[in-house]
């Protein structure tokens, strides 16, 4: 069990199996359709602003995570990994048991407050999605957002979840005081491949309205195109009916990036294939089985035919003037490397 940062609060509530809770935390599940056969651990974080382990190739220097696993159930989540840390299992576990860090709100203001803190733009979605179907019942992120705009500290988010709109009042109060950005993960609109691929997620048109609709209340909004699913999402009509799409919405800019399987999300997403497409499994094979990645060929060929119809579609013309004014989300163009318990990943 690797809780370094946290401590496990000993409220005297149900203590569970070992041994997630033999230290205190407390397991809720909540009798009602969406939250039917989850469970929630309630946790007391020590810390909940988290440096970037050295070495991450990424654009941000610090996250807030609030939640670990993920209701959205994504089948290639690059996260599911970050799960075993917990002694919890990288598949159903993590789509079903969620850790709840519930101090989050009050850590982080206090975090924020601390002399040594240097107002440094935190980023938030980047290991699991801060608006997953917990968040309606916790409320976590209103705090988190109450204390960033009081500190006026820049931040961005990431996310799948329509749930960010509840707190547009936070965001635009926030937009008009520090730098904030905004981002959803879209990786096509094909609604039968969404169904078996995110099955916890709002389908990708609900996730094109909440863009648009960030970007109308003066949040300029990008979209992380990802993950783009070789012979599934890939198709030059595919490709361009998504970038089609998410001009539409009207997102400020496009980042592409190609399905990678790092261990954890290897094993659950392959399973899923050999079900559901056993004709691809030898293609996969193919391509991720020398490591996680693609070839740099075909990352290259997907981005560049991405690019090539983003412009032509305009993306990001419209809202060019308004993303000048706002900080753009951090996203890495490319998927970061394994960097531990709180490792970064992107939805
Ligand atoms: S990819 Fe993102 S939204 Fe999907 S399960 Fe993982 S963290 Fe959640």
């Amino acid at each position: 069990m690797r809780w370094d940062n946290l401590r496990l609060a000993d409220t005297g509530q149900a203590a569970v199996a070992a041994p997630l809770f033999a230290r205190g935390a407390v397991a809720r599940t909540f009798d009602t359709p969406e939250f039917r056969g989850m469970t929630f651990y309630e946790i007391h974080a020590r810390s909940v602003i988290n440096r970037v382990p050295a070495g991450s190739h990424v654009p941000f220097q610090w996250t807030i995570n609030p939640y670990r696993g993920c209701s959205h159930s994504c089948t290639y989540c690059f996260a599911r990994k970050t799960h075993e840390y917990l002694d919890l299992d990288s598949g159903h576990d993590f789509d079903s048991k969620v850790v709840v860090k519930v101090n989050a709100p009050e850590l982080v203001r206090k975090e924020l407050a601390a002399p040594r803190w240097g107002g440094h733009p935190i980023a938030m979605g980047t290991n699991v999605d801060c608006y997953q179907r917990a968040e309606g019942r916790y409320r976590l992120m209103r705090g988190i957002l109450t204390a960033l705009r009081d500190a006026r500290n820049p931040f961005s988010i990431l996310t799948k979840g329509s749930l960010i709109l509840r707190d547009l009042d936070l965001l635009t109060q926030a937009a008009e005081v520090t730098e904030v950005g905004t981002a959803l993960s879209i990786g096509f609109v094909d609604d039968e491949v969404w169904r078996a691929v995110e099955p916890g997620t709002p389908r990708p048109g609900k996730r094109l309205e909440v863009c648009a609709a960030l970007t109308s209340h003066g949040l300029p909004c990008g979209v992380l195109m990802a993950p783009i699913l070789p012979y599934l999402t890939d198709s030059p009509q595919a490709l361009a009916r998504t970038v089609a799409a998410i001009a539409e919405a009207g997102a400020t800019h496009i980042v592409p990036i190609v399905l990678h399987l790092r261990p954890g999300a290897r094993e659950w997403f392959l399973g899923w294939l050999s079900r559901e497409h056993p004709r691809l499994v030898p293609r996969y094979l193919e391509m991720y089985g020398r490591g996680a990645y693609a070839p740099k060929a075909y990352q290259a060929r997907v981005q560049q035919q991405v690019a090539d119809l983003a412009r032509r579609h305009g993306v990001g013309r419209s809202s060019a003037a308004a993303a000048r004014r706002v900080r753009p989300p951090a996203l890495p163009a490319t998927p970061t490397s394994a960097a531990g318990p709180e490792q970064l990943t992107l939805l």
